[in-house]
């Protein structure tokens, strides 16, 4: 019934070159196919919890070729016949302890010690309640989470999950209540656990979800609370990662091989309009690593997200497409002229993207698309 308010999310799937780019992600809802998460924490990972961050660090990068590995020919089995291989040669009460997705989670709490999930780096303790530029301190905020049916045509139904805080500043940010604007003291003693991320994946997966969509705000600063609710949940949905992209290269690192399929953002092709816009300074050198890595040690499937900008199609919109076209294997871009004033833009700052897009803005874009031949019709 729920498909009947987007039909497209049906007749999508006819289109060939759309079917082969997200063919996993496609399984995985079908349950022909283990999500990641599930099958990183049936991986045996010996290691002792209470070594360095450098020393798991490297542990994690000895396993992760292995795991890739391992994973191409897991993926679609049967969960019991794994389990049943796995638990031949090692104990549950043991694999609880030294598993692939555990490994990473310690990584990353050690890492909110001084924190660096994002390429601000505030090195803030965030489990002694100091809040980063992200606005946050050590727990998550989830602002809502419901069935999003205005998402691409293969993504809805999408169970999609609102984090509050953002980790860059776009002064024109459309949702800059839950990103900016809020007040964290409001909400102390409200925080969502583990526990109630996976009992929310459960329920979005009883109401037809495709996926659980991670977003916000961004998703990135809660990256220690999402993967310790993959310890807790059985739901057998494919993981999106909805993000800016301004994680660290570690970050990027131990998040890259467990998340099936990857909404990024391209906003900006240089660092100076990133850092003038959205105070993200290192923008595009993080950008242009993290999606490379998606494809070099991820599931390499993903829908990239491009909001055409006024007045800045010269600078952003036709160098990322070049730069998609000559870096990325097999990109889907979502060309999006959805961009409005909003935020501080309407208190007067930056006036001059202070308009929608034209409509030759606009045919500028997608005609250079069409020129280097980047799909991307069916998701726009
Ligand atoms: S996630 Fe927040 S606290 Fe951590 S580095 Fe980024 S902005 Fe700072």
């Amino acid at each position: 019934m729920i498909h009947l308010l987007r039909r497209d999310s049906q007749t999508v799937w006819q289109q060939h070159e759309l079917k082969n780019r997200l063919c996993h992600y496609r399984e995985i809802y079908e349950k022909k196919r283990l999500p990641r998460y599930k099958l990183a924490r049936l991986f045996h990972t010996p290691y002792k919890e209470n070594l360095d961050r450098e020393e798991l660090l490297k542990i994690h990068e000895h396993y992760h070729p292995k795991f890739k590995e391992w994973i191409k020919t897991k993926q679609d089995l049967p969960l019991a016949e794994i389990e049943e291989e796995v638990f031949s040669k090692v104990k549950p009460e043991t694999l609880k302890k030294e598993n692939y997705l555990k490994l990473k989670l310690d990584i990353l709490k050690d890492i909110l010690s001084a924190c660096e999930y994002c390429e601000n780096k505030c090195k803030i303790n965030r489990n002694e309640g100091l809040i980063g530029k992200c606005g946050l301190d050590n727990h998550a905020y989830v602002s809502s989470a419901f069935i999003h049916m205005g998402e691409e045509s293969p993504i809805v139904p999408s169970g999609t999950i609102f984090f509050y805080g953002c980790t860059i500043t776009c002064s024109f940010c459309q949702n800059f209540d839950i990103s900016h604007e809020f007040d964290i003291e409001r909400f102390r003693g409200r925080s969502t656990n583990a526990i109630d991320l996976a009992q929310t994946y459960y329920s979005l997966a009883k109401q037809h979800a495709r996926n659980i969509n991670f977003v916000g705000g961004e998703p990135t600063p809660n990256l220690h609370i999402i993967l310790e609710s993959f310890l807790e949940t059985q739901v057998s949905l494919p993981m999106l990662w909805n993000s800016n992209m301004y994680l660290t290269d570690v970050s990027m690192k131990l998040i890259a091989d467990i998340f099936d399929i990857w909404l990024p953002d391209m906003k900006y092709a240089n660092n100076e309009c990133a850092n003038k816009y959205s105070k993200a300074p290192i923008y595009w050198d993080a950008l242009k690593r993290n999606m490379k890595m998606i494809e070099e040690r991820g599931s390499g499937e993903y829908i990239i997200r491009h909001l055409v900008m006024p007045n800045h199609t010269e600078c952003c919109s036709i160098p990322i497409l070049d730069w998609v076209a000559a870096n990325l294997n097999n990109p889907l871009i979502n060309i999006m002229a959805q961009y409005h004033p909003d935020y501080k833009i309407l208190r007067g700052e930056f006036p001059e993207i202070n308009r929608r897009p034209t409509t030759t803005e606009m045919f500028n874009v997608k005609n250079h698309a069409d020129k280097l031949g980047i799909y991307w019709k069916s998701v726009s």
